[in-house]
């Protein structure tokens, strides 16, 4: 039996394991870590994919991370912020095909015009989506960013029951090296124990092919998901903008590497945190066109489909060459229910999903 072979068979895996499961480069061993990934999956959550509709909301931003497309100091991008009515309206549409959550992503703004604004749209699209199908009405995960304890919850007393805050890096030194010096990796630290503390189920994750970045690092990072403790994680490869200062990077950014090491981190990751819901995030299709399905094969169990208006679209590019912003959100259904049947997997009608049930009103 190869040492791989035997890392696979464990149930708790150290720092030295998940480095040698990373390192994997031999095709056959590739698989052996996505098929023992798949069966963690089954084993653990079943063959059901959940959709969760992904309205991203405004392209307004307060910060200037320095990979992203959106970041304060872009002025080529037409800045927007979607009115409320039509929010409700995309999760109308949401809770009609079935989807069960909703994901309403923007830039960072704490100014309380916006945190106001977000509250009422929760409250509303709680209002709005109570059935006899989905009594609870929709899930709704919330990705804006870092708040203060009474704005988290603020959203959470309005029916936000998740909440996305990616870590980028759990290195400090990387985290700073990816951040401008306003932005701390012990802020976003802290803000992911208080959502934890309010009652969230709480999502976090990393970029994969960070200048900088090791397969050490990468493995600290799974190690920091189960540390926090959090109930989901989306990761994607680093895509360069050209719009951003980390444009410099380009020519020395393996997209495939990139690409492959995401696989092996959700595997890896499913291995590890087991239960956990794992994205097949859209970055993945960025760079192969069946990225999605492969980040499925590998271990993921969720997708987010686009419901953003499409005219909106093309101004929230948070990395070049995003996929799916010129398809309105039906072809968007249509396509990726394709996707997922094709590699044998249901998608799950009107169900939440998560790892562990919490209770919304
Ligand atoms: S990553 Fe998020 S917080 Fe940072 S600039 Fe982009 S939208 Fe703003």
């Amino acid at each position: 039996m190869s040492i791989i072979s035997s890392i696979l068979q464990k149930e708790e895996f150290s720092r030295e394991d998940i480095i040698s499961l990373l390192s994997i480069e031999e095709p056959e061993l590739i698989e052996e870590l996505r098929s023992e990934a798949e069966r963690v999956l089954y084993r653990y959550r079943g063959p059901n994919v959940y959709f969760r509709g992904l309205v991203e909301f405004s392209n307004i931003c307060s910060s200037d991370c320095y990979y992203c497309g959106i970041r304060k100091s872009n002025s080529q991008v037409e800045r927007y912020l979607i009115s409320k009515e039509e929010i409700v309206e995309c999760a109308l549409w949401c809770a009609k095909q079935g989807y069960g959550s909703i994901v309403l992503q923007s830039g960072e703004r704490q100014d309380k015009k916006f945190t106001d604004f977000v509250t009422d749209a929760v409250r509303s699209i709680k209002k709005a989506t109570r059935s006899e199908r989905l009594p609870q009405g929709l899930g709704i995960t919330l990705c804006v960013g870092e708040q203060s304890r009474e704005v988290y919850q603020d959203f959470f007393d309005a029916g936000a029951h998740r909440y996305l805050l990616r870590i980028e890096a759990s290195d400090k030194e990387l985290f700073s090296f990816i951040h401008p010096s306003n932005q701390s990796f012990d802020s976003r630290e802290s803000c992911l124990r208080i959502l934890k503390e309010i009652g969230y189920l709480v999502g976090t994750g990393v970029m994969i092919g960070l200048p900088g970045q090791s397969l050490e690092h990468l493995a600290d990072d799974i190690l920091f998901f189960k540390k926090a403790g959090v109930d989901m994680i989306g990761m994607g490869p680093f895509i360069v903008h050209e719009q951003t200062p980390f444009s410099t990077y380009k020519d020395e950014t393996r997209l495939e590497t990139n690409f492959l090491n995401t696989l092996k981190m959700i595997a890896v990751t499913r291995l590890v945190l087991k239960d956990v819901n794992i994205a097949a995030t859209t970055a993945l299709q960025a760079i192969q066109h069946d990225g999605r399905e492969q980040g499925l094969k590998f271990g993921a169990n969720v997708v987010m489909p686009q419901i953003t208006p499409e005219k909106f679209r093309k101004q929230y590019l948070l990395y070049a060459g995003k996929p799916c912003i010129d398809e309105n959100a039906e072809l968007c259904k249509a396509c990726l229910t394709r996707r997922i049947q094709s590699v044998g997997r249901s998608v799950a009608i009107d169900i939440w999903g998560d790892r562990r049930p919490v209770q919304k009103g």
